[in-house]
């Protein structure tokens, strides 16, 4: 008889789960991808291409062309060719059918996807299977509703599209967000030249692939790759009509700068440092669960993570008991299984940043709790973590760290952690827990934050608008408002 084997231990003693990879073997990658430009895939001028890899395990998955200004030019050009021939023409209603078929395809496509946007990105499978790509399907179809129906959107001011409009995306959410910005420019009747972020192409480029099949009229939707200064030459190019950027504060301004005295529409989503601020009569256990999911899901590479912590003091050390011992539990590790909650850092430049700030927040004095979770070996890795006792003036507490790193803080009064939590230069999001409605009211009336969840968090829905206040960017994306900065009236 076979000998039974016995249950592995974790570091914590408990019941280690066994591995549950997904399975990739029936994803397609090319060796070499192109640009995607009216409606083929064409070499970059220069013939220059570069590697793009997993984080995760540090191995090459593909080639990706670099594209120059004279690749940015040609796009663009396809893209005016598109709107004045083709796309500006054709009744709302038959655009929106290509919108749809798009939000067809993804899901048709979409364990290719979430894979793909795993491996390259580093995500959990489980938050790409279950929350990005999904999202990307459904912002489709919001917006494949819309595009006839502009004119009941905004009764009697007579909405007229753009003309070319140039997307600049991040690397948190490469697909949701080339979703983001694609769905609203069709549906208002716009054509499109979008450029993914340096370190997760691959899903743009397999969402080309849809766009190309879905016979999407050729040139309305470009694909492009390449670094930063291909995000530059496309937001300086004098033949677009529209900047959408999702991105850093730094970059964010840098674009505003370089638009600046010329009659280009703009709508900048940058970065964030949420305050989720947990009252002493809210559901702490419940609490526990958004705190860990508003940091450490995705790595915290979230815009909207909740990474400052205000806890009311009567219940602040049984919730920090309760969130250390949640923290332990998490499971760290390859993103292809479906049991793992945190996955890889991005890049290794993420990370080093990453590093930074911790060594920065026990330098400042800081009180470090780290998960007692075990490491991959491979790849770019942090362990979740807590500071304890920080203050308003520290870094740790006023910069983006975009990262798995929580400054926990406590207050008294309603006054104070308002006074606090609006103490800092971003204004993306917020998070409020109570049992009480009236002071979830109150408090929502009073944060200058974009988006405030109350008694959940990172909840997203394309039928609601997204966006910032202050150096968190202005213009709303999702929802009727996210088709304003698309029109003109
Ligand atoms: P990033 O460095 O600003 O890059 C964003 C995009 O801009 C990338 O495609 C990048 O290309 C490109 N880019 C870089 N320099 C440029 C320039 N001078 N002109 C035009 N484009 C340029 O940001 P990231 O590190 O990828 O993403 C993280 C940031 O995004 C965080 O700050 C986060 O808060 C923010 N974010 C905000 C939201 C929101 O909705 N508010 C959502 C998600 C993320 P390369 O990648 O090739 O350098
Ligand atoms: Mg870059």
């Amino acid at each position: 008889m076979a000998k039974k084997e016995e249950p592995k231990l974790d570091l914590m003693g408990n019941w280690a789960y066994a591995p549950a990879p997904e399975d990739s073997k029936h994803i397609h990658l090319n060796k070499k991808y192109d640009l995607f430009i009216g409606g083929k895939f064409v070499k970059p001028t220069k013939g220059k291409y570069f590697d793009t890899i997993s984080p995760s395990t540090e191995q090459k998955l593909a080639e990706v062309a670099e594209a120059d200004e004279k690749d940015v030019d040609l796009a663009v050009k396809a893209a005016r060719n598109a709107y004045d021939k083709t796309w500006k023409k054709m009744p709302a209603k038959e655009r929106a059918k290509y919108i749809f078929r798009i939000a067809r395809m993804i899901q048709e496509r979409s364990r290719e996807l979430a894979v793909i946007e795993s491996m390259n990105g580093g995500k959990p499978i489980r938050e790409s299977r279950d929350i990005d790509v999904p999202l990307a399907a459904n912002h489709f179809f919001y917006y494949a509703g819309w595009a006839d129906k502009l004119e009941y959107a905004f009764p009697g001011r007579n909405p007229q599209s753009l003309g070319v409009a140039g997307q600049i995306i991040p690397w948190n959410f490469p697909l949701l967000m080339a979703a983001w910005k694609i769905a609203p420019a069709l549906a208002t009747g716009n054509t499109v030249v979008l450029k993914p972020a340096e370190t997760t192409p691959l899903t743009a480029l397999k969402l080309a692939e849809i766009i190309q099949e879905s016979g999407l009229p050729d040139g309305v939707v470009n694909i492009i790759t390449g670094f930063g200064k291909t995000g530059a030459a496309i937001v300086n190019h004098p033949n677009v009509n529209k900047v959408a950027f999702t991105g850093s504060t730094d970059v964010g301004k840098l674009i505003q700068k370089s638009i600046a005295g010329t009659d280009k529409k703009i709508t900048l989503e940058l970065g964030g440092k949420a305050a989720n601020i947990v009252f002493d009569d809210a559901p702490i256990d419940q609490a526990v669960e958004g705190i860990v999911n508003g940091i450490f899901f995705n790595q915290g590479h979230v815009c909207c993570a909740g990474s400052r912590l205000f806890v009311q003091e009567g219940i602040a050390d049984e919730l920090i008991r309760k969130l250390k011992d949640r923290m332990d539990t998490l499971i760290v590790g390859d993103p292809m299984d479906k049991n793992t909650d945190v996955g890889a850092i991005n890049s290794k430049e993420q990370l080093d940043k990453i590093n930074h700030y911790i060594k920065l927040g026990n330098n400042e004095g800081a009180e470090i709790f780290q998960s007692n979770c075990s490491m991959p070996k491979k790849g770019y890795f942090c362990k979740p973590t807590l500071f304890l006792h920080a203050s308003q003036s520290h870094r740790i507490v006023q910069e983006e760290i975009f990262g798995p790193v929580l400054a926990v803080q406590t207050f008294r009064t309603i006054e104070e952690v308002i006074e606090k939590a609006n103490n800092i230069p971003y204004g993306l999001s917020a998070g409020v827990w109570t049992d009480k409605g009236s002071k979830i009211f109150n408090m929502t009336g009073k944060l200058r934050a974009g988006v405030i969840w109350a008694n959940t968090y990172n909840k997203f829905d394309p039928t609601s608008p997204f966006g910032g206040y202050k150096e968190s960017g202005f213009g709303r994306e999702g929802g009727l408002h996210g088709l304003m900065p698309y029109l003109k009236f």
